[in-house]
């Protein structure tokens, strides 16, 4: 299949087939190319490989064809120049801060993000002489008042972990383009099925692949993509030579997943709205998040930018930390860890686990407080799984 059919085809096509690159074999499946390393058939070949007048892979930290097709089938499905496949989530955001900032640069975020994310971000990019700006990522006038001459990027997350607060991309992406900065989006909660940040105006997007795109709660993986000029000048280098390469086995096991991928997340979000509207008629449920109902607070927004509501739920009920831990310790199916985008349901309390290492007023400011719980809904049937919240909010 050439690159220019692939284009024509619609997405759910292209996750099953765009950037399979068949061996001599015609395999079926695309092929799991273990090797570190590649033989070069004269001195003179590795030459010209080195200095980039040859085509071909080097060695595994540059580039592998396993992980070249789950970045190309990436590419096809967001619609992006080029692609950098990470060992992690958290090694994608780490890498694409790095790459380009450099002491006197400023970054402004949102402030509900994914706990490392802040870590890089309020600890490690200081130390470089990095500033970092927090802002209300709903307030678009807090955004115009932090950019700065030297602002370089912005990273934000829409739907936010763990409160699904959403964040306009397009707006954003306008207010930092303005001083000539860069948006990055990770784009996990949306699942890359659901929302194209790059679309909306966005510069550069990043997952954790461990989570929906391998979608079975297998292996750790991250994917970074933009235009080709930033992918293979500022972030190709940085991640040569520092080494969070992806293993050729966790692309493929990436790759795999992201031919069911639409399938899952339609089934996931199918469910989440179900259980978000039964959870929203139970009488214990205080308060229920989810950016499909009409009584998100920025439903219009999620509409708008979004497909659906996605496949994540979060939800508060009355008596704090206590009441919540006496919920999930009476859930029968769904399974409590601090993963998501598992076929498992998974439920999370933020609180103690995802966001411990935040002040208390640091969360309640994000809304996180002790009675909120995080569902990442997974492939069961979804009348099971309201079942199982109904009989674990009503257990004594
Ligand atoms: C899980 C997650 C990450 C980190 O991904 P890892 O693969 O665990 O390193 C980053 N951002 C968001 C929004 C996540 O959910």
């Amino acid at each position: 299949m050439t690159d220019t059919h692939t284009k024509t085809l619609r997405p759910r096509t292209r996750l099953v087939h765009a950037g399979t690159a068949r061996s001599h074999h015609g395999e079926m499946s695309e092929a799991l190319y273990l090797t570190q390393g590649f033989a070069y058939e004269s001195a003179e070949a590795a030459e010209a490989r080195f200095l980039g007048e040859a085509p071909g892979f080097i060695y595994a930290r540059y580039g592998n064809p396993t992980v070249r097709m789950f970045e190309e089938r990436m590419m096809a499905l967001e619609g992006a120049e080029d692609a950098f496949a990470t060992a992690s989530g958290m090694a994608a955001v780490n890498a694409a801060l790095f790459c380009q900032l450099k002491a006197g640069d400023h970054v402004v975020a949102a402030k509900a993000l994914f706990g490392s994310c802040l870590y890089i971000l309020e600890t490690l990019l200081p130390r470089f002489g990095v500033e970092c700006t927090f802002v209300e990522g709903a307030d678009l006038d807090a955004w115009r008042a932090a950019v700065r001459p030297e602002t370089r990027c912005a990273l934000i997350e829409s739907p936010s972990n763990p409160t699904l607060e959403m964040i306009d991309i397009a707006a954003v992406a306008e207010i930092v383009h303005a001083v000539g900065a860069r948006l990055i989006v990770d784009n996990v909660f949306a699942t890359p099925i659901f929302q194209r940040p790059l679309e909306l105006g966005a510069d550069i997007v990043l997952y954790s692949a461990t989570k929906h795109i391998d979608g079975q709660g297998r292996c750790l993986g991250g994917i970074v993509l933009g235009t080709e000029d930033f992918i293979r000048g500022e972030f190709d280098p940085y991640m040569k030579h520092t080494g969070a390469a992806i293993s050729p086995f966790n692309a493929w096991v990436m790759l795999k997943g992201m031919e069911t991928l639409e399938l899952r997340c339609r089934a996931q979000t199918t469910s989440a709205a179900l259980v978000a509207d039964a959870l929203a008629g139970h009488p214990r449920v205080k308060k229920v998040i989810y950016p499909g109902r009409e009584d998100h607070p920025q439903h219009a927004l999620a509409k708008r930018q979004m497909e659906t509501g996605g496949p994540m739920v979060a939800f508060e009920i009355e008596g704090g930390k206590e009441a919540a831990f006496h919920v999930m310790n009476a859930l029968k199916v769904i399974l409590i860890s601090n993963n998501l985008g598992d076929s498992k349901s998974i439920v999370t309390h933020p609180t103690t686990t995802t966001h411990q290492r935040l002040s208390e007023e640091q969360r309640l400011g994000l809304g996180i407080t002790g009675g909120l719980m995080r569902l990442s809904c997974g492939l069961e049937d979804p009348a099971d799984l309201i079942d199982d919240l109904v009989q674990a909010l009503e257990a004594n």
